[in-house]
């Protein structure tokens, strides 16, 4: 019995003393079987904190806990690197028909949004079933009003239905606001036919006064579609209620951890996710799954043994309100010259089905490699280039090699910036999945032998 364990304790340490192994296919399959730390770190932050509204208080508690859990988990130069934004937070928020057919409308104010009076604002409603048919109006049919937008957006694997009508929250309110409208109301961009609305920031350009600019749930914006239709000559009337506050400059920050690497010279690999989110929800899906994930994956490489390059985690804060953590990040360190590579985790949880590169010419040799530790898990090779997400792509439009694993968006957009954007939302298994995808190709990039490249510089998205 007493040799036994002997004998055992003595494999053990022979087993502890081996040199590092980033056997990708090894470590890949040992997350997709039994990862619990993305779980436990997406549970965890939204459960203790819950939303992280950017440069709030919420948003602070969220720093805390994330390098609390980034010191606990063992990872190096654990930091936050402050930044100043203007902050914004919600307020009182109806709509309401006053004529012809009272009743009201599930709304939400839209970030960056104007304030109405405290006892809200009435106006004639004027519709538009496009972004494109706002812009054609003439200023005359829109001026004075509150303005309606509708627009198609369908679920899709890629998400593209956000790129194809996200431009009517982005930019929808910004151009009725120029033609003089009184207030703005969206269709939600989102893609459930729950009465939630979803939320999200809107651009004002400059010059032009923000107006109150609120997005109605699907079926609330359809319900207005109708009555604008069966009114016909009727005006149909708004009372619209919506009491957002700026609160002056605060501060935010990004949270960094590092995975030490053997080699300086062979570079730094720079991932993660933004930390905050918006105030309705809890931020599971967008995006407390992306710190979780980048997190856990990078951990199991730590836990392997020391990696050629270093892998450096930042959780970028205040990235909904208009990306200044990625912004803040870029400005401060664009200059270190030691980025070789970037990948970004912000579409979620569910599973990953696509990854894309953007490698110099001399790099396919590392795009093969990647695909390949990834190929068991159902992920295929993308045509488009990596663009590295919202926080990351200043660095991948500036050359720095880039690496997108893409996630089945075909929900997230039924619960993306809306009150469902809860824990439940993570399902455990793809959340494992895209633990597996980072962690396969953590391990290949780390460790790659050669140099990694960097490519031609193209225009920021
Ligand atoms: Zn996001
Ligand atoms: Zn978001």
């Amino acid at each position: 019995m007493k040799r036994l364990f002997l004998l055992a304790f003595a494999l053990a340490s022979l087993a502890f003393a081996q040199p590092a192994t980033h056997d990708p296919a090894a470590l890949r399959d040992a997350a997709l079987a039994g990862d619990t730390i993305a779980w436990d770190f997406a549970e965890g932050l939204t459960t203790e904190v819950g939303q992280r509204l950017a440069g709030t208080e919420a948003e602070a508690r969220g720093r805390e806990w994330a390098m609390r859990r980034l010191r606990e988990l063992g990872f190096a130069n654990v930091h936050v690197e402050p930044f100043e934004l203007d902050v914004w937070v919600r307020g009182e928020e109806r709509a309401e028909i006053v004529s012809p057919f009272p009743q009201s409308l599930a709304v939400t104010a839209l970030g960056g949004s104007g304030a109405t009076p405290a006892r809200g604002l009435q106006g004639e409603v004027v519709g538009f079933d496009s972004l494109a048919e706002l812009e054609a109006a003439p200023d005359s049919a829109v001026r004075g009003r509150i303005v309606f937008i509708g627009h198609a957006m369908r679920p899709a694997q890629d998400g593209a239905g956000y790129g194809a009508f996200g431009p009517a929250r982005f930019r929808g309110p910004g151009v009725a606001a120029r033609k003089g409208a009184a207030a703005v109301v969206i269709r939600s961009a989102g893609t459930d036919y729950h009465r939630n609305p979803h939320t999200g920031g809107t651009n004002w350009p400059d010059g032009v006064r923000a107006i109150p600019a609120g997005a109605l749930s699907l079926p609330d914006a359809e319900q207005l579609q109708r009555m604008l239709r069966r009114a016909g000559e009727r005006p149909v009337r708004m009372r619209l209620t919506l009491t957002p506050r700026n609160l002056g400059r605060r501060q935010s920050g990004n949270v960094v951890a590092e995975v030490p690497g053997t080699d300086p010279s062979a570079g730094v690999i720079l991932i993660g996710g933004h930390l905050d989110s918006w105030d309705l929800g809890t931020g599971a899906i967008d995006n407390a799954a992306g710190a979780a994930i980048t997190t856990a994956a990078a951990h199991r490489i730590m836990r392997a043994g020391r990696p050629r390059r270093t892998i450096r985690i930042v959780l970028f804060g205040a990235e909904e309100v208009g990306v200044f953590g990625g912004t803040a990040y870029f400005e401060r360190h664009r200059g270190d010259g030691n980025v070789v590579l970037v990948s970004e985790s912000d579409f979620g949880a569910d599973r990953v089905w696509r990854a894309a590169f953007s490698l110099a010419g001399a790099d396919t040799a590392l795009a093969d490699r990647v695909m390949t530790a990834l190929a068991p898990l159902g992920i295929v090779r993308g045509r488009d280039r990596a663009n590295a997400g919202a926080d990351l792509g200043a660095w991948a439009a500036a050359g720095t090699a880039a690496i997108d694993l893409g996630q089945d968006g075909t929900r997230y957009f039924d619960y993306h910036h809306t009150p469902d954007d809860t824990l439940d939302k993570i399902d455990p298994a793809q959340l494992r999945q895209n633990v597996a995808a980072w962690t396969a190709m953590l391990a290949v990039a780390a460790n790659w032998p050669g140099e990694i490249g960097r490519t031609e510089p193209r225009p920021a998205r």
